[in-house]
C-alpha cells in the first residue's frame, strides 16, 4: 500500500494499494486550508505543480509511473474528489463512485476534463483484475457515502475514512454495523479509519438532534419584519432539508443562495434524488443573488436565506453581505445562524472572526455552532471497531494528534503494536499475517 496524502493532516486523501500486477487508488482529495478558500475556490485555475507545492493535492510522483487500474471514490466531499480534475488523467483509469458522488466530481472538479466515469451503488460489487471491490453504505454529512471493501484471495482491506453512527440520520439509511460485519467477514486484514473527530469524546449527536437545535434557535430567532439568515455546508443535504421545512414552518420563504448551493443543489436535482423540493429558489450566479437580494432587502421577514459562508470565507454570499458588496443591508435585530462549526485552523479561525465582528458591528444577532459533526467520534469508533474486529488497524484522515489519538485508542481495545501502523504519505507499507 502506499499512502499519498491524508496522513499528518486533515484533507487531500489519496491512497494507492498494489495487488496482482496494478494498483488501484482510493480517493484524489484536496486539502483546503491550503488552497486558502472553501466553497467557491476556483481549482481549475490553478497549476498541477503550484498545487502540489501548496500541499493542497496529493504528492502522486511515486506512482506516476505505476499502473493503475482503478479509480475509487468514497463520496463527494472535496477532500475526497477535489484533485480528481489535476491527478487522474494521466492513469487512464476509470473512476467508480455513487451516483452523487460522480455529478459532483463532473460538476465541480473536471471542467472540460472527459474521464470515464463508472456509478456504482452502495452494496455494489465489482472486478478489477483480480481484485474484487464491494462499496459499502455508510451515514455521512453527505448523501450516497461508501467504505469500499477491497478483496484479493485472503486479503481483504476495508476504507473507512468517513463515516458516522446515526440511528436517525434524516437522509438515507443509518450505518448498520451489522451488515457491515457481514460484509467484512470475520476478521478483516485491516481498516483504514479515518481520526477527524476520535479526538473528542462523543458519541457525535445525531442528525435528528441537529435539526432539533434548528427548530430552537430558528423559532426563537422568529421576529416579524427581521431577516433570518442560516448559512451551513453546501453539499449537506440532510441539513438543508431541515432548514427549508423549519423555515416553512415559520411561513418563511426558503431560499439557497450562492454559486455551490446552487452547484450542489442542481446535482441532487439532476439526479432526481428525494431531498429537496425542486421549486426551491436557488440564485447561484452572480446577477441571480444581485436580483434576489434586492428583492429580499425590501421584504426581509418574508425569507430565510440559506447561504455560503459558515467559514467566513471571503468571496461567499455572507462575506459579501458584510462587506456590502451585495444589495442587502444587514439592520438591528437581523439573525445570522452558523450551523457549522468553525474548521479548526488559522485561516478559517480568522476569517470566521473576522465575519462574525463586521456583522456584530452592522447590528445582526449571531448564533454559533447549530450543528452536529458528519464524523464518528471516539466512543463511536470503539463501537465500530469492536464490532468488525480488522486485524490491522491503520488510522488515516488527520493531524498528527488525531491520528495518535487513534493509535490510543487502539492500544485501549487490545490492539497490540505489530497490528497498529502509523502510516506516512509517500511511505509504502506492506502487511502481513
Ligand atoms: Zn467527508
Amino acid at each position: 500500500m502506499l499512502p499519498l496524502g491524508g496522513l499528518g493532516e486533515v484533507g487531500r486523501n489519496m491512497t494507492a494499494v498494489s495487488f496482482g500486477d496494478g494498483y488501484v487508488v482510493v480517493d484524489m482529495g484536496v486539502r483546503l486550508d491550503a488552497v486558502q478558500a472553501f466553497e467557491d475556490a476556483n481549482l481549475a485555475e490553478m497549476g498541477l505543480e503550484e498545487l502540489v507545492k501548496a500541499n493542497a493535492i496529493p504528492d502522486d510522483r511515486p506512482l506516476r509511473k505505476k499502473e493503475v487500474k482503478a479509480i475509487l471514490l468514497t463520496h463527494g466531499h472535496l477532500d475526497h474528489i477535489g484533485a480528481v480534475g489535476k491527478l487522474a488523467r494521466p492513469y487512464r483509469a476509470p473512476l467508480y463512485g455513487t451516483p452523487f458522488t460522480l455529478e459532483l466530481v463532473k460538476r465541480l472538479v473536471l471542467g472540460e476534463e472527459k474521464l470515464e466515469l463508472v456509478p456504482v451503488r452502495p452494496g455494489e460489487r465489482i472486478e478489477v483484475g483480480d481484485l474484487e471491490v464491494e462499496f459499502l453504505h455508510a451515514n455521512h454529512s453527505i448523501p450516497q457515502t461508501v467504505l469500499p471493501l477491497l478483496r484479493e484471495g485472503e486479503h481483504s482491506l476495508l476504507f473507512a475514512t468517513d463515516f458516522k453512527l446515526d440511528e436517525s440520520p434524516l437522509l438515507g439509511p443509518p450505518t448498520n454495523l451489522q451488515e457491515l460485519k457481514r460484509e467484512v467477514g470475520e476478521e478483516p486484514e485491516a481498516a483504514l479509519v479515518g481520526t477527524v473527530r476520535v479526538d473528542e469524546p462523543g458519541p457525535t449527536g445525531s442528525e435528528a438532534k441537529a435539526r432539533e437545535m434548528l427548530q430552537e434557535i430558528m423559532g426563537k430567532a422568529e421576529e416579524r419584519g427581521r431577516a433570518m439568515l442560516v448559512t451551513t455546508f453546501s453539499s449537506h443535504l440532510a441539513r438543508i432539508r431541515s432548514i427549508v421545512e423549519i423555515s416553512e414552518g415559520l411561513g418563511r420563504i426558503p431560499a439557497l443562495v450562492g454559486r455551490s448551493m446552487k452547484n450542489y443543489f442542481s446535482a441532487a436535482v439532476e439526479l432526481n434524488l428525494p431531498h429537496l423540493p425542486h421549486d426551491l429558489p436557488v440564485h447561484g450566479s452572480p446577477g441571480s443573488i444581485k436580483k434576489f437580494l434586492k428583492k429580499a432587502d425590501g421584504s426581509r421577514g418574508d425569507y430565510v436565506l440559506i447561504c455560503t459562508g459558515h467559514q467566513g470565507e471571503p468571496t461567499s454570499v455572507l462575506s459579501k453581505i458584510a462587506d456590502r458588496k451585495l444589495p442587502f443591508r444587514l439592520r438591528d435585530g437581523d439573525q445570522v445562524i452558523f450551523s457549522a462549526s468553525v474548521i479548526p485552523n488559522p485561516i478559517n479561525q480568522n476569517n470566521r472572526s473576522i465575519l462574525e465582528t463586521k456583522l456584530m458591528v452592522q447590528g445582526a444577532r449571531i448564533h454559533r455552532d447549530v450543528h452536529v459533526s458528519g464524523h464518528a467520534a471516539r466512543t463511536d469508533t470503539a463501537e465500530f471497531l469492536r464490532a468488525l474486529s480488522p486485524r490491522h488497524l491503520l488510522p488515516c484522515h488527520g493531524t498528527p494528534e488525531k491520528l495518535e489519538a487513534m493509535m490510543e485508542l487502539g492500544r485501549e481495545l487490545g490492539y497490540g503494536e505489530d497490528r497498529l501502523h502509523l502510516l506516512e504519505n509517500g511511505r509504502p507499507v506492506r502487511l502481513s499475517g
